[in-house]
C-alpha cells in the first residue's frame, strides 16, 4: 500500500498533500483525503479574490476525480470560508474545483474532451455518471473555454436558416465567414430575429465594421442588415441560389411524377436525392440512373441540365460576364414551360444587384453551407438540444477545432 506521501504525488493536486487513504478491492474505489501543504496558506475570496491568511471555518467536499487503473476514485477536500468584507463570508476560491459540482476541473475536463468526438450516452457509459450529468459538465467545460478565450472580429457575416421541424419551425444562425464559426442562433427567421442579433450582441461600432453578409434572398434579413449594418454589402451567395434551384427541380420531378403516373412513377420514385446531387459526385451507377430517367422524361433532364449549369454563374469574376452568363442561361427556358425555373429566374433578375455584388467583395465560398452542415449533424446526433445556448458552444467549438469540417473541405 503506498503511502500518504506517494499518494500526494501520484494524485499531484497542486498545493495539496493526501493525509489518509482508503482503498475497497471489492467496489475498487479509491478514497483520498486531501488538505493544504504547510507552504499553501493563502486564501482567496471566490467572489471578488481579495486575499486572506485567516479562514472562518472548514468544511468537506467529495469530489469525483478521473479514474487511478480500474478504480473510481474520490477526493475529500478541506474548503475553508473566508470573511470577505465586500463580499461577506464566501467560500475560497480553489483552482481545482471549477463550480459547486461534485467534480475535479480534470475530471470535468476528460468528460468535455470526451464529448468532442462522442455522443453523451457514450461518454456516460465510460465514465460512470448519468448522460444527464455529462451534459452538464459538458456545458460547463464549453462556457470555461469560451469565457477564456479572445473572440475575432465580425467583418464577413453569413445568415442562414435551419428548418427544425413543424412545431419549432426556424432557426436564424449567424456565423462569421472568415473563421467559419456560428456566432448567434435565433427563433425564427423574422426581421426581429436578427434584429435582436444585432442589438445584443454588437456595439455601434461593431455593426459599422461589417462588410458584407452572405444570405438568402429573402427579405426580412435583407431589412435587417441594412437597418443596422450600414455599411455591409449583401451578398446572394451560390449556397443559397443553389438551394432554390434544387428545390425547382425537386417541384418539376413531383409535377411529373403526377402527370404521368404508372410506369414513370417507378422510375422517378425515390430519385429525389440523385436529382439534388451534383453530377460529378456521382458515380458511374448512379449516373446511369439518372440517365435512364432522362430518357424517359425530358422534362426533368432539362430541369437537371439547368440546375446543373446555373452553378457556372460563380465562375466568373466580372460583372458583365456574370451578367451575360445569367441571360443566355434564362433564353434557355424559352418554349420549354417549365414553370419552377420561369419564377426562379424572375427572383434572379429581382436579385440581380446582391448576385453581382460576389465580384464586388470576395466572400470564401461554402462557409454558410458547412457552418448549417456541421449543426444539423449535432441535432441529427443529440437529439433535441433543447437548449440553445448549449448548442451554440457545441458548434463553435466544432468549428474552431475543426472536428467535423468535411464539409467544409468538400465545398471548398
Ligand atoms: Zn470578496
Amino acid at each position: 500500500m503506498p503511502t500518504d506521501n506517494e499518494f500526494t504525488r501520484i494524485l499531484d493536486w497542486p498545493g495539496y498533500r493526501v493525509y489518509r487513504q482508503e482503498i475497497d478491492e471489492k467496489s475498487k474505489t479509491l478514497k483520498l483525503w486531501v488538505r493544504r501543504k504547510r507552504g499553501n496558506r493563502k486564501l482567496e475570496c471566490s467572489g471578488c479574490g481579495r486575499k486572506f491568511a485567516e479562514a472562518c471555518d472548514v468544511s468537506e467536499r467529495a469530489v469525483r476525480d478521473l479514474p487511478w487503473s480500474a478504480f473510481r476514485t474520490t477526493v475529500f477536500i478541506e474548503v475553508c470560508r473566508v470573511k470577505c468584507p465586500d463580499c461577506g463570508v464566501r467560500v475560497e476560491k480553489v483552482p481545482l474545483l471549477p463550480g459547486k459540482a461534485p467534480f475535479s476541473k480534470r475530471f470535468e475536463d476528460a468528460v468535455g474532451q470526451a464529448c468532442e468526438s462522442a455522443s453523451a450516452r457514450q461518454v456516460a457509459r465510460r465514465f460512470g455518471v448519468p448522460a444527464s450529468t455529462v451534459r452538464a459538465i459538458d456545458l460547463r467545460y464549453l462556457e470555461r473555454w469560451s469565457g477564456s478565450r479572445r473572440k475575432p472580429a465580425l467583418r464577413q457575416m453569413g445568415v442562414d436558416e435551419i428548418y427544425l421541424g413543424k412545431k419549432e419551425k426556424f432557426l436564424s444562425v449567424v456565423c462569421n465567414l472568415e473563421t467559419g464559426e456560428p456566432l448567434w442562433f435565433g427563433r425564427e427567421r423574422k426581421k426581429e430575429s436578427l434584429d435582436e442579433f444585432f442589438q445584443t450582441e454588437l456595439s455601434a461600432r461593431q455593426r459599422r465594421g461589417i462588410e458584407a453578409a452572405c444570405v438568402d434572398m429573402w427579405k426580412p434579413y435583407r431589412l435587417s442588415i441594412e437597418q443596422w449594418a450600414p455599411n455591409c454589402r449583401i451578398i446572394y451567395d451560390k449556397f443559397h441560389i443553389m438551394q432554390h434551384a434544387n428545390g425547382a427541380v425537386d417541384e418539376v420531378r413531383r409535377a411529373e411524377f403526377f402527370r404521368k403516373g404508372g410506369s414513370m412513377r417507378g422510375v422517378v420514385k425515390g430519385k429525389r436525392w440523385l436529382l439534388l446531387s451534383r453530377w460529378v459526385n456521382l458515380d458511374t451507377g448512379k449516373k446511369r440512373q439518372l440517365n435512364t430517367m432522362f430518357a424517359l422524361n425530358r422534362r426533368v433532364m432539362k430541369a437537371y441540365l439547368l440546375k446543373e449549369s446555373l452553378d457556372r454563374l460563380w465562375t466568373y469574376h466580372y460583372e458583365g460576364a456574370m451578367v451575360r452568363y445569367l441571360h443566355r442561361w434564362i433564353d434557355q427556358l424559352r418554349w420549354q414551360r417549365l414553370k419552377p425555373f420561369e419564377k426562379l429566374a424572375q427572383t434572379l433578375l429581382d436579385h440581380l444587384d446582391g448576385i453581382l455584388n460576389y465580384c464586388r467583395t470576395k466572400v470564401p465560398m461554402g462557409v454558410v453551407e458547412a457552418v448549417n452542415g456541421n449543426i444539423k449533424s449535432l441535432l441529427r446526433r443529440g437529439r433535441g438540444y433543447k437548449n440553445l445556448h448549449y448548442l451554440l458552444l457545441k458548434a463553435q467549438r466544432m468549428a474552431v477545432t475543426r472536428t467535423e469540417f468535411v464539409a467544409f473541405a468538400k465545398a471548398a
